[in-house]
């Protein structure tokens, strides 16, 4: 199989975002090989001159990929990819590339399809448009002359068949959620902008704390994972990084994307302090604005990343009052080198709940037995251990609020650690 040309040329447009620019191009797994500087557009596309420069670049260094970091109107790529014999991707299109690395679910992929479609609609109405005016182009970006309105069409019709599908989908995950929560997980979403660390972060905190035994979904993407903080169970999430300066007709994909953090119960919001005040400032108030339009109520930890980087402490200090202004909970740390991790675990199990020393007697009487043990184990720490006597088993450990309820609800046998059941019912009714 030929392996995908990956090497690209950015033509730069807008000097002042190529940072954020930089690092989507990369997320999206390009390698820049080459960088044109762009002054202006022409009524057709660019210049000459420019698509010399980058034809001669492509020869040396053999890529095969040109990125705009600006939106392309469609009769510039129909011109563009005329003269160069590639087409041309613009931003829109890396940030639909890098949307569907990160797809959590059906669901996104389809308001990702979506956007894709409008992106394609609006070529085909281009294409119509030069049709009528008799200069309808030879076939560089698909249909031709005679089927541009059967596909215009087309495209109308398979949008409306996504939307149909969307609800169904929803309704799907919904209930995955469910069940990833009754079976005692708790979900944490790392968030942040993109090259913030979240995915060295990710990796972190993975690799110190996998969970051992059979995983329950076997379709977990590298974007999760499933590790053990304390008494919980955790479903960790690496969500995509935020993105501002969306078109409208990519919110929809973009927040589908970002959907798992409406229902985690711990959002970690990763900040590169390594960038300037003023950067961190905006960055955190755009990410505050984003949590609330993904409707998360829940607590948040701000992760200040990076320190590795930062050599005067003093640094910091206006940037932890700045955290402070925003939460109680927040930390500096190294993802990269390691530092301060135990710290934010600490943390983690600070809002999560640390346990309560417990030993219950389960009875192989109780048919339900097996999955009474999967559950108290779910929610207790690693400590957790089994004795086992002729008619039943011993059980303790520290367990979290879920595992006491459940004990409680399920009439366990209770030897140590909580009041026995009947004074329970008279504790609750009191
Ligand atoms: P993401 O886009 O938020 O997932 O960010 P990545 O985890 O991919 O990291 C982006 C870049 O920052 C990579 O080059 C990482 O090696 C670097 N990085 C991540 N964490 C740290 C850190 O703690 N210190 C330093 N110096 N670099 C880091
Ligand atoms: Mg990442």
């Amino acid at each position: 199989m030929r392996r995908v040309n990956k090497r690209a040329i950015v033509v730069v447009y807008k000097r002042e975002s190529y940072k954020e620019f930089e690092s989507l191009v990369k997320e999206a797994g390009y390698e820049i090989v080459g960088i044109v500087y762009l002054r202006r557009f022409t009524s057709r596309g660019i210049s000459d001159y420019k698509i010399n420069e980058i034809k001669s670049l492509m020869e040396s260094t053999g890529a095969e990929n040109v990125i705009f970091d600006t939106q392309l109107k469609p009769n510039y790529i129909y011109n563009i990819a005329k003269e160069l014999g590639v087409e041309p991707k613009d931003r829109l299109e890396i940030i639909l590339e890098i949307f569907k690395m990160h797809s959590p679910s059906k669901e996104a992929d389809l308001q990702i399809k979506l956007a894709s479609l409008q992106i394609e609609l609006a070529r085909a109405k281009e294409r119509v448009k030069l049709a009528k005016l008799g200069e309808q182009p030879a076939l560089v970006l698909g249909p031709g002359e005679y089927e541009v309105d059967v596909y215009y069409n087309e495209v109308k019709r398979r949008i409306q068949n996504i939307k149909a599908k969307l609800e169904e989908e929803r309704k799907k995950r919904e209930l995955h959620r469910e069940y990833r929560r009754k079976r005692g997980f708790r979900t944490i979403s790392i968030a942040g902008y993109t090259s913030s660390g979240k995915t060295t972060l990710f990796n972190a905190l993975t690799g110190l704390n996998r969970r051992t035994g059979p995983e329950p979904f076997t379709t977990i993407s590298t974007k999760f994972s499933i590790i053990k903080i304390g008494v919980w169970d955790i479903y960790l999430v690496d969500t995509i990084g935020f993105i501002t300066d969306l078109p409208p007709f990519m919110i929809n994909a973009f927040y589908s994307t970002l959907e798992e953090i409406t229902y985690s119960d711990l959002v970690l919001l990763v900040v590169d302090v390594s960038e300037p005040y003023d950067y961190i400032k905006n960055k955190l108030e755009a990410s505050y604005e984003i949590l609330r339009k993904l409707n998360y109520n829940g607590n948040v930890v701000i992760v200040g990343n990076k320190i590795d980087v930062i050599n005067n402490i003093e640094y910091l200090k206006p940037i932890e009052s700045l955290f402070n202004s925003y939460s109680n909970y927040y930390i500096f740390i190294s993802a990269l080198k390691g530092i301060n991790l135990d710290g934010l675990l600490e943390i983690i199990e600070d809002i999560l709940g640390r346990g309560r020393y417990i030993k219950v007697r389960v009875s192989y009487s109780n048919p339900n037995w097996y999955n009474i043990l999967d559950y108290l184990k779910r929610n207790s720490d690693r400590e957790f251990s089994l004795s086992f006597e002729n008619d039943s088993i011993i059980v303790e450990g520290l367990f979290n609020d879920r595992a006491i309820e459940y004990i409680k609800k399920n009439r366990i046998e209770v030897l140590e650690g909580l009041p026995h059941a009947e004074d329970m019912d008279i504790e609750a009714e009191s």
